[in-house]
């Protein structure tokens, strides 16, 4: 008897794994998969000035195709406990649904790909090819000692991923809506508008930073950034914060400041949208405004997963087995997709994300059963098309 995905998940909830805290989830998810068969490894990941984390490599079958799930043990703090109707680290049940910080973002979906994956094995031990899992404890923290030092010392073993599925909260309302193909990139600015601070009475000896920078803010908002590509939204530029920080009301400031931060879909890089800041800022600048622009580094490039056979599996499954035909989306923020899709394709699906990081996150039990069910089937089709 293969375990069930609400006995898993429950097991799982009763980690108290918030970031950097193993919490005894990653050794639970080991302990199952090696009685299935699995080889496990721990590898845990250091860098000076943020806590040392746990991870969990899984590999089954030593063929390709490989197929790999991605995800993360790791939780949010609950919040206030008190205010929850149930213990967040109890597991509890009520009224049909499972009540426990991390139900739907991640560890329900961790249990229903254990669960589908055991369920597959189960049935077909032989099967030619590789299931894996790529378990981080670094998701929802610095996410420096996670996925991506977890795919590094992969690749120094030589394993090599034909396609991964990543276990994110994706659906908006209910299980079936939403795959996510993609995602935007993310690039943060800032400007610094130097000027030369006076009495207000005597303007002719000071200089303000004030009307330069909304002309800077100006130019940068003047034109949209594009109008949306195929499988992505326009890019979208928000200025966040305009700090002068001047408490009086007779002087003019020496100096006003500008965040910005861009949403940004495929057809830019980091590099390019830089350049077109800064082309902006100077066109609006002229030869008036004196200003500094530094743009923060990022690793959040805007990536896709053309809808292919592999998405296609995905989307027959969940119509299969909710009835509904699941948007392709890129929206929402970043994942850790955005580290996979260096090594294979990555489709993001997993529970209805509604109750994330909130009091009182749950999953309904009977959506852990029919995401099992998804799960179950995407390993029927992946492995029955590559034999
Ligand atoms: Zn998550």
């Amino acid at each position: 008897m293969e375990p069930s995905p609400l006995f898993l998940a429950q097991s799982l909830l009763r980690c108290p794994s918030v970031t950097p805290e193993e919490g005894g989830a990653l050794a639970f998810i080991e302990g199952v998969l090696k009685e299935a068969g699995f080889e496990v490894h721990r590898p845990v990941f250091s860098e000076p000035g943020t806590p040392d984390v746990e991870n969990l490599y899984a590999r089954y079958g030593s063929d390709e195709p490989y197929l790999l799930f991605a995800g993360h043990t790791d939780v949010v703090p609950p919040g206030d406990a008190s205010r929850w109707s149930h213990d967040p680290f109890s597991g509890e049940i009520h009224g049909g649904e499972l009540y426990g910080r991390g139900a739907v973002d991640m560890k329900g979906g961790i249990a229903c790909m254990m669960a589908a994956a055991l369920d597959f094995i189960h049935g077909d031990p032989g099967f030619k090819g590789s299931i894996g899992f790529l378990i981080t404890g670094d998701e929802e923290g610095p996410a420096i000692n996670g996925t991506v030092k977890l795919l590094e010392w992969a690749k120094g073993r030589g394993e090599r991923f034909d396609h991964c599925i990543l276990g994110e909260p994706t659906n908006p309302n209910q299980l079936g809506d939403m795959i996510k193909i993609g995602r935007r990139g993310s690039l943060t600015g800032r400007i610094v508008v130097e000027g030369c601070q006076g009495h207000v009475a005597y303007p002719h000896l000071a200089d303000n930073p004030i009307p330069g920078m909304m002309r800077l803010l100006s130019g940068l908002l003047s034109e949209p950034l594009d109008h949306g590509t195929e499988h992505f939204d326009a890019s979208n530029l928000e200025v966040t914060t305009v700090d002068v920080g001047n408490p009086a009301s007779n002087v003019i400031p020496a100096e006003a400041r500008a965040t910005f931060n861009i949403r940004f879909n495929d057809l830019w890089t980091p590099q390019s949208l830089e350049e077109e800041i800064d082309r902006r800022l100077r066109e609006a600048a002229g030869n008036t405004v004196r200003y500094r622009l530094t743009m923060n580094p990022t690793n959040a490039v805007a990536f896709l997963t053309p809808p292919n056979a592999f998405v296609g599996f995905v989307a027959d499954a969940i119509k299969a087995e909710t009835g509904f035909q699941p948007k392709l989306s890129t929206t929402g923020g970043t994942s850790d997709a955005r580290f996979i899709v260096k090594d294979c394709p990555v489709v993001e699906f997993g529970l209805v994300g509604q109750t994330m990081h909130q009091i009182d996150e749950r999953v309904p039990v009977a959506d852990l059963d029919r995401l099992t069910g998804i799960y179950r089937k995407v390993l029927d089709a992946y492995f029955a098309a590559a034999s």
